[in-house]
């Protein structure tokens, strides 16, 4: 039986606990499993029988978080993990090897840019940053030593969003796996899968848990690559020397890429989420629909009446009208263009730091995606490791602010940036 996303934000991953008839998900606070007898200890080592042996790697409160996530993205399996960018990392490590390169949009979340241009280069890897409206340019990037093509749905700062099926056909021709971010979007906005892409990774510590408590990470696969169609994937086609010589794809078909990153991801990085964080994480995701739509109305809302205030230069909203990729709406997020936007403001950097401290609802954080209204000056925090050049390409101008609109009622923010503005010279 088939469930709607209603439904399966609430059921998806979750059944009354075998021991006690628990109907929440318990949190399971434990290292370590019991094995019934020394042949059920060797075949859980073998990964002939799937269970529990040690929380670096798999535990239950968590388990029934990645079956969550698979569920509402529509994906084979999921491994969660520490935070959003273990995501990527996780995501990129059974694919990557020294010399070999990522090619990836311009425009992402200021973190991913600084982990994939600097600390990348330590592990001996490349991004090749590239405008994705420019498909030719992206074809073009790709070469014998790409492994992966990596961008975000609706796009950090706010507003862009990826045309998923123009990038999708490019890998496949390519026979590279797509890696889409989801974080900002949502599976209730955006389902990556549907659109080609081969994994989603999510950044679980913004929308999806949705009330700013814990970060988290996921990645997604959606179980349709056949790693073995070229020698670009040895780690899952080949032998792999890291688990005595198994061959992950051969042996779990479409959820090799779960069972590698549990079994040499997890275990060998380390990059765990803790049960604490899988349980409020899936306390968010039970309202995930109802949250996502009132943050798609409530910016919706409030980007138009931004954009019609004399102290506004523009505002990248993709909901409104004005935005050059706004028809990608219908197409690639059906239900809203989500609830993060920048604004750039007439009075430049000045206005934008005036503007900040002024506001009383909204508080300045690093972080977005919660229940709560938050704003940023990228460019003087979030952004600032990057060049100017760089920061105008990520949409994050000296000029602009980032704002995550919350789910408060919209008067009441419409009222909080009215008298911000008004200080910051408008
Ligand atoms: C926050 C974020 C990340 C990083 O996630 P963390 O949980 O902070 O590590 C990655 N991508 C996007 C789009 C994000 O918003």
């Amino acid at each position: 039986m088939t469930h709607g996303f209603d439904t399966l934000q609430i059921h998806g991953g979750a059944r009354p606990d075998p021991a006690t008839g628990a109907r929440q998900t318990p949190i399971y606070q434990t290292t370590a499993y019991v094995f019934r007898d020394a042949d059920h200890a060797a075949a859980l080592f073998n990964l002939q029988e799937v269970g529990y042996i040690y929380s670096r790697l798999t535990n239950p409160t968590v388990a029934a978080l990645q079956e969550r996530v698979a569920t509402l993205e529509g994906g084979a399996g999921a491994v969660c993990c520490s935070s959003g960018h273990a995501a990527q990392i996780m995501a990129l490590f059974p694919l990557m090897a020294p010399g070999r390169n990522v090619v990836v949009s311009t425009r992402l979340y200021g973190g991913t840019i600084t982990q994939f241009s600097q600390t990348f280069k330590r592990f001996g890897w490349s991004a090749r940053f590239v405008d994705f409206d420019d498909t030719a340019a992206v074809e073009a990037a790709i070469d014998e030593d790409t492994r992966a093509v990596f961008c975000e749905s609706i796009a950090n700062p706010g507003g862009y969003i990826t045309d998923l099926d123009a990038i999708a056909a490019i890998a496949d021709k390519a026979g590279l796996p797509l890696i889409v971010d989801n974080t900002s979007a949502t599976p209730y906005l955006c389902r990556p899968i549907e659109h080609g892409a081969t994994l989603v990774v999510h950044s679980l510590t913004k929308y999806m848990t949705g009330n700013g408590t814990v970060t988290g990470g996921a990645i997604v696969d959606s179980g349709k690559f056949d790693w073995s169609a070229s020698d670009k994937f040895p780690s899952l086609s080949e032998p792999e020397p890291a688990y005595h010589g198994l061959k992950f794809h051969e042996t779990f078909g479409p959820l090799a890429f779960t069972f590698h990153g549990i079994a040499i991801g997890l275990r060998d990085l380390g990059m765990t989420l803790n049960p604490q964080a899988a349980h409020y994480t899936m306390l968010g995701i039970e309202t995930l629909s109802l949250r996502m739509q009132k943050h798609v109305e409530n910016a919706t809302r409030v980007a138009s009446w931004l954009e019609t205030h004399p102290a506004v230069e523009s505002v990248t909203y993709a909901g409104l009208p004005s935005s050059p990729w706004h028809d990608r709406v219908a197409k690639i997020c059906p239900k809203g263009a989500g609830g993060l936007f920048t604004v750039a403001l007439k009075g430049g950097y000045e206005a934008c730091m005036t503007l900040v401290d002024s506001l009383e609802i909204f508080s300045h954080v690093a972080n977005l995606g919660d229940t709560r209204s938050l704003v940023i000056h990228s460019a003087s925090t979030t952004h600032r490791q990057l060049t100017e050049e760089q920061q105008v390409a990520a949409g994050a101008a000296p000029n602009v602010v980032r704002i995550s609109i919350g789910t408060e009622d919209a008067e009441d923010l419409i009222a909080d940036l009215d008298q911000a503005l008004t200080k910051a010279g408008g």
